[in-house]
């Protein structure tokens, strides 16, 4: 099963992806795990992409496109892998089919109104760093207070709503190539995410399932929490 997950902020493709790693014990690739781990360890690599991010911008394709075709050829990724955060180009889309097939690009759609309640929902503890929801569990017990120490609850400025609705359509903006790109050589599979997370695993196995994407055996039962 060798896929790409798209979806925009809120889409949850973090949580998705986890999933599928652990019930069928293939990689889960995010190319922002691979900088970041990269930059901690100060490799050459590290240091060049290090240069990029300090100054605002994008780590250009060739270097992202070499970092994926390296991980790509570890042999953990012989049943398959899920894609995360790459290809956020259509030239990284194109230059990810020279490297390997990809069976199909997964766009979780989410609409903006859902997307801004999740994520501009999410407050955090300034104290003891625990995180809630308001519109979701786990949600505070008091309005806006930690549970556990009674301070008021924070949200991020990128979680702020009017912030959330720029990222989206920012996101959009920025993946309407790839998602057409995907669309053209037939391999896009467009999920409808807005419902919770418990009510759209299963569903999403069983298009992967019948689209005959997964055909793996699950390593380990993960329950849904
Ligand atoms: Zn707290």
């Amino acid at each position: 099963m060798k896929i790409v997950l798209i979806g925009p902020p809120g889409a949850g493709k973090g949580v998705y992806a986890q999933y599928f790693r652990d019930k069928y014990c293939i990689p889960h690739i995010s190319t922002g795990d691979i900088f970041r781990e990269e930059i901690s360890k100060n490799t050459e690599l590290g240091k060049r992409i290090k240069s990029y991010v300090e100054q605002g911008l994008l780590v250009p394709d060739e270097i992202t496109i070499e970092v994926v075709k390296r991980r790509l050829e570890q042999p953990d990724t012989l049943n398959g892998f899920i894609l995360d955060g790459f290809p956020r180009t259509l030239n990284q889309a194109k230059a990810l089919d020279e490297i390997t097939s990809i069976d199909a690009a997964i766009h979780l759609v989410v609409s903006e109104e859902v997307a801004v309640k999740r994520l501009s929902g999410r407050v955090i503890c300034p104290v003891c760093g625990r995180v809630y929801n308001l519109y979701y569990e786990p949600k505070p017990k008091f309005d806006e207070q930690c549970d556990y120490d009674g301070a008021k609850l924070m949200r991020r400025k990128d979680d702020e709503p009017e912030v959330v609705k720029q990222r989206y359509r920012v996101f959009y903006d920025t993946f309407a190539p790839i998602l057409e790109y995907y669309k053209n050589t037939s391999r896009l599979i467009e999920v409808n995410a807005d419902k919770s997370i418990k009510e759209i695993t299963p569903l999403l196995e069983r298009i992967l399932i019948e689209n005959k994407i997964l055909k793996l055996k699950p390593c380990r039962e993960v329950k849904l929490e």
